[in-house]
């Protein structure tokens, strides 16, 4: 027997004016796709900005539904959305933030792990990494480098 140690790194920023411009941006793009997300029943609206290679911006919210497990996350429709319209592009940076009604969080909301899964099919098609921005309502930001930082032991097309 032997142990694996695995590591991960991220950036964090204490807050959104920290950042450089263009990521700062890009974060507003996602605080504004939260605004317009459809969350009646968790009250957790979730915005998500795709930064393309070809410096399209892509949006997308998360979409709920009375039968709930019908319900799409806020970054998968925005890289599905991005995947569908410039089917080619490279996705350089995914900002991901929230508006939640039920109270203030103050510390960056990460993917659940469909969306890390669903974000790495997409760095391992196009064989670029993705840069993740988060942050929660207000407060620290997180810069991560590439999705394989928050999701180790990947499981990829090499298994098939
Ligand atoms: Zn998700």
């Amino acid at each position: 027997m032997r142990p694996i140690i695995t590591s991960s790194q991220l950036l964090s920023y204490d807050n959104e004016q920290e950042l450089d411009p263009a990521r700062a941006q890009l974060l507003a793009r996602a605080k504004q796709a939260a605004a317009d997300a459809y969350a009646p029943y968790s009250k957790f609206k979730v915005g998500s900005a795709v930064l393309l290679a070809n410096g399209e911006v892509v949006i997308g919210s998360n979409q709920e539904n009375a039968a709930y497990p019908l319900t799409m996350c806020g970054e998968r429709v925005a890289i599905f959305a991005a995947s569908a319209l410039y089917p080619k592009e490279k996705i350089a940076k995914v900002a991901i933030t929230i508006i939640s009604e039920k109270g203030n969080i103050n510390r960056p909301v990460t993917p659940c792990g469909a969306c890390r899964q669903a974000l790495l099919e997409n760095e391992t098609r196009t064989q670029a990494d993705i840069e993740l921005i988060l942050q929660g309502d207000s407060g620290e930001v997180y810069v991560i480098k590439t999705v394989k930082d928050i999701l180790p032991f990947i499981f990829d097309a090499s298994f098939l």
